[in-house]
């Protein structure tokens, strides 16, 4: 690609060499890895495992530990997809490796590890429609992008109506997506029983099913896989990964970022700080004396044993609060609904379990006697209109890419691209101008609830 084209996430060249917000960058001049040019690192491929298997050769770590450095031009807090994406992005568009991404934990070990990994972009504003539709454009070539497989599955997404006023949701969600060319239609019972014939969609159910947005680019993706190709993506250009590095407190001068503390009592100098935090948010966005309309709540989800595959689709139904989809390995993941408290506790409840499977049997009744493997818990950051806060905030050099509440996970790719075209060019990127901080001064939030209240 000529430095005059346009790159391939849209974005200008100038802003693609990272260099007008003051940051290094430019040498790698936007090509991104793709096409073999990941450094430092093996290459996946059919004849690399061949070659490994004839010499019983060592496979090398997919990311490596490094001193940490007293500075850097850019300090990522949260290693979860947010995070990983923006900074392999830095690195890959524009040039910007040195760069560190910071987590209390291990990568992933936060939402990124723990969602239910559905992928959609049927959303109800037009903001939101344009920006998860992104988001799906990059998963689709990420595999290649990150010679990773990270194994997404376009099985087709259901979002059930059973009352007039959610059918008339599905109808207002359906014209929306097909004026931006997103693939939604309102389909009848008759054809949601084809698609998943387990489906109970007989009308003297307590909640008959009178219809359902159907989606067919929706789907479900490997989660870990996900976080790790871009960990070792963001590693092999040069950007440093650090476990176990808390960070406790941010540093500034005249309103400007200077640095973050670590737990450790280590200072690094950064005058750009990104939080990625997700669940912890508010505390570090409350460390750079910015306040955030945001609250954590903890979401449950779970996974049965494994059967033979027989669901075809992801389905939801917002009115019963719950979602069902079949992994590849053949377990259903069940999610619902945040819990209906604030809270930072990451343990999953009897309550949860008992509602769900008693909302899933009225879906699908066969299921009965499945069995349970394990439910766990991840913290969600809940904004009052169901959209994201992303941008510079007032205080200079500290950027925000938070408010993910339950359907962040699909937007890690696009929130990577766009958030590290804000930090390395000083401008928010087209696609993130309405989710700023200041629309809640402005009044002109971007009400996503109608497509994203029940967790996924
Ligand atoms: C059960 C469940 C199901 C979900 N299902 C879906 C779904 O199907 N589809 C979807 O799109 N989304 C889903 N989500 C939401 C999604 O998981 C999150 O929105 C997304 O993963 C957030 O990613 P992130 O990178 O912003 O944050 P996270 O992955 O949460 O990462 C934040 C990281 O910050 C680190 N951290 C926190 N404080 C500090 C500190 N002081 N110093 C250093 N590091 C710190 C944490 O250790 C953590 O690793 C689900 C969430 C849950 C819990």
């Amino acid at each position: 690609m000529s430095a005059s084209e346009p790159g391939r996430n849209g974005s200008s060249s100038s802003a693609r060499n990272g260099t007008s917000n003051g940051l290094s960058g430019g040498a790698r001049n936007g090509s991104g890895p793709s096409g073999g040019a990941l450094p430092r690192t093996a290459r996946y491929s059919a004849f690399s495992l061949f070659k490994h298997g004839l010499r019983a050769s060592e496979w090398p770590r997919a990311w490596r530990t490094h001193p940490i450095r007293d500075s850097y031009d850019v300090v990522i807090i949260g290693g979860g997809v947010h995070g990983l994406a923006t900074a392999y992005y830095l690195a890959a568009n524009h040039g910007i490796t040195n760069v560190a991404v910071l987590d209390k934990g291990y990568l992933g070990g936060g939402g990124s590890g723990r969602n239910t990994a559905i992928l959609r972009s049927n959303y109800l504003t037009p903001e939101g429609v344009a920006f998860y539709d992104r988001s799906l454009e990059l998963y689709r070539n990420l595999a290649t992008e990150l010679n990773f497989n990270v194994m997404f599955s376009r099985k087709g997404h259901l979002t059930l109506a059973h009352n007039d006023s959610s059918l008339r949701t599905m109808h207002w969600r359906a014209e929306v997506n097909k004026l931006q060319g997103v693939d939604s239609s309102v389909i009848d019972p008759g054809e949601i029983k084809k698609l998943v014939p387990y489906l109970d969609t007989s009308a003297d159910t307590r909640y008959p099913i009178l219809g359902a947005l159907y989606h067919p680019p929706g789907g479900i993706i490997r989660h870990d896989a996900v976080n790790w190709g871009y960990a070792r993506a963001a590693d092999a250009l040069g950007v440093h990964l650090h476990q176990q590095t808390e960070v406790v407190a941010i540093e500034t001068a005249k309103g400007e970022v200077t640095g973050v503390r670590t737990a450790g009592g280590r200072r690094i100098a950064t005058g750009t700080v990104l939080n990625a935090t997700a669940g912890w948010s508010s505390l570090i966005s409350d460390m750079a004396g910015v306040r955030m309309p945001v609250q954590t709540s903890p979401l449950q989800a779970a996974v049965t044993e494994p059967v033979r595959p027989f669901l075809n689709a992801v389905v939801v139904s917002g009115t019963l609060h719950v979602y069902v989809s079949q992994t590849d390995r053949g377990e259903l993941v069940f999610g619902a609904s945040v819990d209906p408290f604030t809270s930072y506790s990451m343990r999953g409840s009897l309550d949860f379990i008992e509602g769900l499977a008693g909302h899933v049997l009225e879906l699908m009744p066969g299921l009965s006697r499945m069995r349970l493997l394990r439910q766990w818990a991840g913290l969600c950051d809940m904004t009052p209109d169901y959209s994201p806060i992303m941008g510079r905030t007032p205080g200079n050099g500290f950027y925000e890419d938070v408010g993910w509440g339950t359907y962040g996970f699909k937007a890690g790719p696009v929130a990577g691209e766009t958030m590290a075209e804000t930090i390395a060019t000083g401008q928010p990127a087209a696609l993130i101008t309405s989710f700023g901080l200041d629309r809640f001064e402005r009044g002109e939030l971007v009400g996503e609830k109608g497509a994203a209240a029940v967790g996924h």
